[in-house]
């Protein structure tokens, strides 16, 4: 699939509809962006919270990725039992 985008006023692009459900992209997704061999890559961020789903400041639990505040939630609850 290839499309054309103009680049607007202050650097963005619209990631074309098709492209961000064919890919499963959501609003407050990140991603990793970088240049090689002049392409810009756009790589979306795979680890998500398995609790809130953020993919921001994820950590590996037990094999599981949970976020800071998550496990800091997850902490708390242990602390007052
Ligand atoms: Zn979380």
């Amino acid at each position: 699939m290839t499309t054309y985008r103009k680049l607007d006023k202050i650097g963005r692009i619209t990631i074309p509809k098709e492209f961000r459900e064919k890919l499963e992209l959501f609003r407050g997704d990140f991603f990793e962006v970088f240049e090689k061999d002049g392409d810009i890559i756009f790589r979306k961020s795979t680890d998500r919270c398995i609790f809130c789903k953020t993919s921001i400041n994820v950590f590996n639990v037990l094999g599981k990725p949970v976020c800071k505040v998550c496990r800091g939630e997850i902490r708390g609850d242990f602390d007052s039992a």
